[in-house]
């Protein structure tokens, strides 16, 4: 299999690994789940994740370390945030106990598909939660399917971190208490258009603002924004409408721990980028996309370069990879070892 597999030539696109984890959670309860070959999911026709929405997902990565093992970065995390997400669209719970065994039964049967070290591959891997089952009322789902698969891709930046451009939409992405800080489709089906329009106008990707003022960075696409200030402060904007990024909470604290920087969770006025030397926007998948410029209204502002990325952004990156693939020490309990 190894041999087959091109690993240079990998992108961020769906590919069938062998085996998924699939259980139910029936009658009251979550029945046994268990490895599968099959990735077709047969459901009824009324499912409410079809038709209301009842679905949430996880996104995170296995890493190939060095010596040959696997990591898993702060998978409890996503088992965390994947139950908010669950609890706010009156889902049940899925026990963490079962979502990390769920994952690491995943990674180790396919674990031929965890890209190689220094190759930048890493074996994404997906978590989704749905309501299945006759429902045609808007009501909860009498049933639920917990699914965990996953598949090789490649380094998002290929020959380095190469900052790109965005622009500010004039669609919002959730309402102010709304799902915006949860993981859900309905939130990923908004951005579909704006994120269009975006590309027409030869952008990465639109930046949200708040929904309530429309004065204030929200997020990136579907990573958070942070930017980089003067004073070598980090700051990153809080609402209750913006997805919690593990990769953001991650960078907070090595900006503080490690880089000895001073971060801030605050407001992030649009009117205001002056303040910041550099910004980025960070997810799971990229880990951090630098962003060059933004266009709001009729002006374009430039962070630290177009062309290049600036070296407080380069530092943080560094030191979280390194943590992720097992080669810089991780602060307690981030990794846990699959392998
Ligand atoms: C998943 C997601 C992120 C990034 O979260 P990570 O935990 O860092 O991967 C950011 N914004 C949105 C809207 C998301 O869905």
């Amino acid at each position: 299999m190894e041999k087959t597999m091109n690993w240079n030539e990998l992108g961020f696109n769906y590919i069938k690994t062998p085996w998924r984890f699939l259980v139910k959670w029936q009658d009251g309860a979550w029945q046994p789940g268990a490895l599968t070959q099959d990735n077709q999911l047969t459901i009824s026709e009324a499912s409410t994740a079809l038709h209301y929405g009842q679905q949430c997902f996880e996104g995170l990565k296995a890493y190939r370390r060095k010596d040959g093992g696997v990591n898993l970065f702060r998978p409890q995390e996503n088992s965390r945030r994947l139950n908010n997400s669950a609890k706010r669209l009156y889902m049940p719970e899925v026990p963490e106990e079962l979502f990390l065994s769920a994952v690491t039964q995943v990674v180790k049967a396919n674990e031929a598909y965890v890209p190689p070290y220094g190759s930048g591959g890493t074996l994404y891997i997906r978590p989704l939660l749905i309501g299945v089952g006759d429902m045609i009322g808007v009501q909860a789902a009498p049933e639920y399917l917990f699914t965990v698969f996953c598949m090789p891709v490649g380094p998002y930046f290929k020959g380095g971190l190469t900052p790109t451009n965005f622009i500010v939409s004039e669609y919002d992405r959730a309402a102010p208490m709304g799902t915006g800080a949860i993981k859900v489709g309905g939130n990923y089906a908004a951005s579909l258009l704006p994120g269009k329009e975006a590309k027409e106008k030869n952008f990465s990707d639109c930046i949200y603002l708040d929904p309530q003022t429309h004065t204030k960075i929200e997020e990136v696409g579907s990573a958070n924004f942070f930017g980089i200030t003067k004073e070598n402060q980090f700051v990153t904007p809080s609402s209750p409408s913006i997805l919690p990024s593990i990769t953001k909470y991650s960078l907070l604290y090595l900006a503080k721990n490690r880089l000895g920087l001073e971060t801030i969770e605050g407001d992030v006025y649009i009117d205001d980028l002056d303040r910041f030397t550099e910004a980025g926007a960070c997810g799971t998948a990229a880990v951090i996309s630098p962003i060059g410029g933004i266009q709001y209204k009729d002006t374009f502002h430039v962070f630290y370069s177009e062309t290049e990325v600036g070296p407080v952004t380069q530092k943080l990156y560094d030191e979280l990879v390194g943590i992720q693939f097992g080669d810089i020490e991780a602060p307690e309990d981030w990794i846990l070892q699959v392998n």
